[in-house]
């Protein structure tokens, strides 16, 4: 079965475009163009991937981010987020929004399809190992959940990929660019600065339970590691 790809985008010959290109690529396409009925069709159609808009009619991209992020049967579906903003700000408040990705219009064809590859790529992520443990935080990775103690911590995507990557090797010192890679893909251009808003997405979830075990190493990069002394933010 061909992954579904949902294109939010109101632009008609935008998302034709996108239609295209896509279904040339072998994906089933779905493509909405008002943001209320999106949202309905995000849980009919259960996508793999989702190309979202920023400016929308009715409901902008990120507030739509934003719930498809609150809702269990659906929060983990990867969002890469389409814009003619190209701002700094803007892009840490999709970020915030919960988006994994980020792609400023005008954006080549080629360079979307690498995006939209590597977030689903990385989505059904097939493990030997069920559970990595540091400490009191308890990754199931085959529920993809995470808990501190008996408390069910709620991650986005790209949080739990980094937080797995840590805990495979706790004390080991990971450099922003081996993060980039590994979470975000070989073939994607992501801002360093990027790790460090899901870095502090990431410790701002876990250390609502216990304290900060994510060491901010300066000038290298992040680990985990029970010894937070000296050098974290
Ligand atoms: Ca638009």
């Amino acid at each position: 079965m061909a992954p579904v790809v949902m294109v939010v985008e109101d632009e008609e010959a935008l998302g034709l475009l996108l239609k295209y290109n896509l279904e040339k690529e072998g994906y089933e396409v779905v493509i909405e163009t008002r943001g209320n009925k999106a949202l309905a069709d995000v849980e009919k159609y259960a996508p793999s991937v989702i190309l979202l808009d920023w400016m929308l009619p009715e409901i902008s991209g990120v507030e739509i981010c934003k719930l498809i992020r609150s809702k269990p049967d659906i929060k983990n579906i990867p969002i890469i987020m389409l814009t003619a903003k190209g701002e700094e700000e803007d892009k840490i408040k999709g970020l915030s929004a919960g988006a994994d990705d980020y792609v400023t219009k005008p954006f080549s064809i080629p360079e979307l399809m690498a995006r939209v590859k590597a977030n689903l790529r990385r989505a059904p992520e097939i493990s030997t190992t069920k559970e990595l443990v540091f400490e009191d935080i308890r990754m199931d990775l085959v529920e993809k959940k995470v808990f501190r103690g008996e408390n069910y911590i709620h991650l986005g995507p790209t949080e739990f990929r980094l937080l797995k990557m840590l805990m495979e090797t706790p004390g080991k010192v990971f450099s922003r660019e081996v993060l980039l890679k590994t979470v975000w893909g070989d073939n994607i251009y992501v801002e360093s600065r990027t790790v460090d808003v899901h870095i502090r997405r990431l410790r701002k979830s876990l250390n609502d339970f216990g304290p900060d075990y994510i060491r901010t190493v300066r000038a290298t990069g992040y680990s985990i590691d029970i010894n937070p002394v000296g050098d974290s933010e």
